[in-house]
């Protein structure tokens, strides 16, 4: 039995899904696999968790499990339906990558979709699962669709051990063919239940013209207009980025300042213009004698996992140089711009690395007197629906990454997003009362969008989910059942590289028709370069050795040695969250590393001190060994004789010039040859996380 309290069971009475409780637990006792459509804001994620729960479906012997593709709906969803039902979140609990507060006593688990994945190699039967909730199935994010795709095998294996596990799909759209209609997914077509969306209209407002590129100056405009013309309610713009999100909040707050005379939400008062630019000010100053400004996140050996596209788009924002969300650009030469206090207007910002508390605020009423206007990424499409919005601002765009599938490059482009996303967001506005949703392009444009964004994994480059597969024992990928197959020969060339690079083990070369003679010898080629370059590098510095990986390692340990804290990295130029991270990364290879090599004894030592010469060695054949494929070298005489080949590099898999990234040490030196970590294209081709490879 739940005790909820009187204004919140109020409240979920109102939600669409309620009326549907009776019919989507039939449907569930009776069938091992349900999908669950419903609009935005119906109740999916905060209700069904709950139906289950009180339908008898936790119990000592099992939990429900609830997959989300972003961590920011992950951890707030399990906040509330902790709070909704009025339970510890001891029992109601969340788990993302490293961090997480699940206890023995957890009942509801939300997790991001990477951590149930992680879970599935471990046991790959989820025994401790009764109820596995796969919600933003329409997302299609890469974790998402692999883990239904394993899901369809783990179900039948469940019920054949006489312990049934039980799936359910929920997505936000009735776009789910892909999961009912594909044979070799699921046999028996599931039942679908559609959720009635008690959507009121939404007038949809196109601009007449579709500005060049300043839509988020075009953002500005539009919500002054609103917010100076119409009647009340609140303002959803949508932006890509969280610099972006900044720089406009910024604008709005200027313009319709907002006097706080109570204590309510005070500390939003650190983003005034003023503070901003002390801190601006003060940083450059400290800037010149502390370590360089490095991205941490830019360098991460983890690839890009979670399907967290918030946290892409902020890695962007610095390849692009922009000075993250602290640039001021030309904000305060706007003709508009006079402030009005007459009319105040609460500004939120809202994206996926907000942190939690000044997440929540979103849900909160704004102050008496004010408009609330929050300014938000794509977070705010499906994944958490905010009270009481009337008016939504759509800039029409997206930012993603995008990998090119014949080099590997990849890079960020914001770009227009598809129609279905754009008619979610338009949705935001009908909620509570009719809305009305302004599109800053013409519809013309809009007619051009595609229909609906492609699942991503027949986007993503696939070593990374080869290599995961390969880990849980699925040795015919080309075989697994995806909802939407990634493309076969991106399949086959991310399985040669897996091979090339020795992460495959021999039986799968032997018993791999596909690689050639001619295969076999480039590879053998690969490895002799390899070896002939380890002997070129002994003898060198530290820094001459490793190349900005020496910069980051630097700074890692000075961090560490400091006691990584929040200050320290202020300080520096450094991210907290990701200084963490790599700690917690440090712990799970030691962990890893002692339990494969009992006699290793490795520890981390908090006061981690600099390689020596050997270990610097060894650190640098690591590096190479994996980028083996990332060599460039010094464009030639016959190359320089054309100007856009200026101090440029040449690599094995591309055409064109590309250049080291000016915030790698090796800028000014360009060694002869060198390896990068990746490539990002911004103005030019650039190559980060460089180390030079010095011929002899
Ligand atoms: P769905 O998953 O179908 O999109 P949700 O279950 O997320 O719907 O949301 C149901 C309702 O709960 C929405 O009206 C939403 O505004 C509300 N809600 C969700 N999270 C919170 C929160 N942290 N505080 C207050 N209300 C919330
Ligand atoms: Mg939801």
């Amino acid at each position: 039995p739940v005790d909820r309290a009187p204004e919140i069971q109020e409240a979920r009475l109102k939600l669409p899904i309620l009326a549907e409780e009776q019919s989507i637990m039939e449907a569930i006792n009776e069938n091992p696999v349900v999908v669950i459509c419903g609009e935005t804001g119906s109740g999916k994620t905060t209700q069904v968790p709950q139906f289950l729960y009180e339908a008898g479906y936790t119990s000592s012997t099992g939990a429900i499990g609830i997959t989300e593709p972003r961590r920011v709906a992950a951890v707030s969803m399990s906040q509330r339906v902790a709070k909704e039902m009025n339970l510890s979140r001891r029992v109601v609990s969340y788990q993302i990558r490293y961090e997480g507060n699940v206890t023995d006593e957890t009942q509801i688990k939300f997790m991001t979709d990477g951590v149930l994945l992680k879970e599935i190699q471990k046991d790959f039967l989820l025994s401790k699962y009764k109820v596995v909730i796969i919600d933003e199935a329409h997302e299609r994010s890469m974790y998402t669709d692999i883990l239904i795709g394993l899901l369809s095998r783990i179900v039948p294996l469940r019920e054949k051990k006489g312990l049934p596990l039980k799936l359910i799909i929920m997505s936000a759209t009735l776009r789910v063919e892909d999961f009912t209609e594909n044979k070799r997914l699921f046999s028996a077509v599931p039942p679908v239940i559609q959720v009635d969306a008690r959507q009121f209209p939404v007038t949809i407002h196109f601009n007449k013209k579709t500005p060049l590129d300043d839509y988020s100056g075009e953002c500005f405009r539009k919500v002054c207009k609103i917010h100076r013309m119409l009647p009340s309610g609140g303002i959803l713009v949508f932006l890509t980025g969280q610099a972006e999100v900044h720089s406009l909040c910024r604008r709005l707050r200027k313009a319709f300042p907002f006097q706080k005379n109570n204590t309510a939400g005070d500390d939003d008062k650190e983003e005034s213009v003023e503070e901003i630019r002390k801190f601006k000010k003060s940083r450059k100053r400290k800037k010149a004698m502390t370590l360089p400004k490095i991205d941490l996140d830019n360098y991460s050996v983890i690839p890009v996992d979670e399907g967290d596209e918030d946290r892409d788009a902020e890695t962007d924002d610095d390849v692009a140089g922009s000075d993250l969300d602290l640039d001021l650009g030309d904000a305060d030469s706007e003709e508009d711009e006079k402030s009005d206090s007459s009319l105040p207007l609460y500004v939120l910002p809202l994206y996926s690395l907000l942190a939690p508390e000044k997440q929540a605020k979103v849900f909160r009423p704004p102050p008496p007197g004010t408009r609330l206007c929050v300014v938000a990424t794509n977070v705010a499409e499906t994944s958490l629906t905010i009270p009481g919005i009337k008016y939504v601002v759509d800039c029409g765009k997206v930012k993603k990454r995008f990998y090119d599938k014949i080099t590997g490059v990849s890079s960020f482009r914001v770009t227009w997003t598809s129609q279905a996303s754009a008619n979610q967001r338009a949705g935001r506005a009908g909620r509570t009362e009719p809305g009305h949703c302004y599109r800053l392009y013409s519809s013309a444009v809009f007619m051009d969008f595609e229909q609906f964004s492609a699942p991503e994994i027949t986007k993503r480059p696939v070593e990374d989910l080869i290599l995961q597969m390969k880990a849980l024992n699925i040795e015919k990928v080309i075989n697994f059942p995806f909802p939407t197959p990634p493309p076969a020969e991106a399949l086959a060339a991310a399985e040669e590289l897996l091979i090339a690079l020795g992460a495959l083990k021999e039986p799968l070369m032997t018993g791999r028709p596909a690689v050639s003679e001619e295969e076999t010898a480039k590879l053998k080629g690969k490895k002799a370069r390899l070896l002939q370059m380890q002997r070129i590098w002994a003898g060198q510095g530290l820094l001459q050795k490793l190349g900005d990986l020496m910069v980051m390692l630097g700074a890692v340990g000075a961090c560490e040695y400091a006691g990584c804290t929040p200050k320290f990295c202020e300080e520096n130029g450094l991210r907290y969250k990701a200084m963490l991270e790599i700690r917690r990364l440090r712990g799970q290879l030691t962990t890893a590393v002692n339990s494969v090599c009992s006699d290793a004894g490795l520890y981390i030592d908090p006061k981690m001190k600099p390689p020596t010469e050997a270990q610097a060695t060894y650190l640098r054949q690591i590096v190479l060994a994996g980028l083996g494929d990332h060599v460039a070298r010094r464009a030639q005489a016959e190359e320089l004789l054309d100007d856009k080949w200026k101090n440029a590099y040449k690599t094995a898999l591309l055409d064109e010039p590309v250049f080291i990234h000016p915030s790698s040490i090796l800028f000014k030196q360009l060694p002869e040859f060198v390896v990068y970590q990746e490539i990002v294209e911004t103005t030019k081709l650039y190559m980060k996380g460089v180390s030079a490879v010095e011929p002899e």
